[in-house]
């Protein structure tokens, strides 16, 4: 049982070539989305988990000190690893798309916590909704208490839904539409409030005696909404866990790589990058900084000797 959860997971995703930002207006939040002719391309969330939770946490620091350099860093990750797929992962009610309400929790970009189902669609598909979304009355003989006023239906797309999670809830393809597109300031929020849960494991105070510590737990730091399938391959199974988004996949690396031993994630303690530690000793990212950072406290250490 000393596997690496990380390498376990056979999750397939899907990016798109290219991605281009959009605003609604002129003077409205900016969005970004597939490009015009842009190709669904998928690939396999394990291959990609370190580079990824680090690229991540950049963002996240990036929008707290470097506001200015956060659009591109968001570019770049989504040309990597697509949307984070804020859509189904803000959401308590799973299967959301199946009722009139959408709730959510308490979030780090403000929405409101109650929506009616076809104004939270449209959140994420500002530009394009009918080539989505197609809205229908709902048949007579339904009574209406159980039926909202218009029902929906969404248009599927073959390259994306029928690929990867056919069968599985609509909330799952949602993020995988060419017209699903989320906010620039959405994405850095979330990035940034995970990249302070970060920081806050790191910096947690291990010297202090357990009984004297006042934050003693991490249960504020929680992936919600994850479900785990045996998948059937060849000759064996192997864990499938089910993302609704990347972001939740993203909080499940994180979660792993804060309680990993062997391999965990740290910040270097001479130039602040993220890196994947080779042993659980590593306080540098690189030969070259840990020379640096030795060059420095012998320098101290002369000067205190003057
Ligand atoms: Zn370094």
């Amino acid at each position: 049982m000393n596997k690496n959860l990380v390498t376990e997971f056979s999750t397939e995703w899907i990016k798109y070539s290219d991605y281009t930002t959009k605003r609604t207006n002129g003077y409205s939040d900016e969005y970004i989305m597939p490009a015009k002719n842009a190709k669904p391309i998928k690939y396999t969330i394990a291959d990609v988990a370190d580079e990824m939770i680090i690229d991540y946490l950049n963002i996240g620091k990036k929008f707290e000190f470097e506001r200015f350099n956060v659009k591109n860093a968001i570019l770049d990750f989504a040309k990597k690893y697509g949307l984070i797929g804020i859509i189904s992962y803000l959401p308590l009610n799973t299967e959301y798309t199946y009722s009139d309400k959408v709730y959510l929790s308490g979030n780090d970009i403000g929405m409101l916590k109650e929506w009616d189902l076809i104004d939270y669609l449209k959140q994420f598909f500002p530009f394009e909704f009918k080539k989505k979304f197609k809205a229908t009355k709902p048949e007579k003989k339904f009574p209406r208490l159980h039926f909202p006023s218009l029902s929906i239906s969404m248009i599927q797309e073959e390259t994306t839904d029928s690929d990867v999670f056919w069968g599985a809830n609509p909330e799952f393809s949602l993020p995988f539409s060419k017209y699903y597109a989320e906010k620039i300031d959405d994405i850095g929020a979330i990035a940034n409030a995970v990249y302070n849960k970060f920081k806050a494991s790191y910096d947690y105070d291990f010297n202090t005696p357990y009984q004297e510590r006042s934050f003693k737990g991490f249960d504020f730091f929680k992936a919600r909404n994850i479900t785990i399938n045996a998948k059937a391959g060849e000759s064996n199974f192997s864990l499938q866990w089910a993302f609704n988004s990347l972001a939740l996949a993203l909080d499940t690396i994180l979660l792993v790589k804060i309680c990993d031993t062997n391999q965990p994630l740290r910040m270097c303690k001479f130039c602040n990058q993220f890196f994947i530690a080779e042993n659980v000793r590593a306080e540098y990212c690189s030969p070259q900084c840990r020379n640096k950072a030795n060059v420095y406290k012998s320098r101290e250490k002369y000067r205190e000797g003057i």
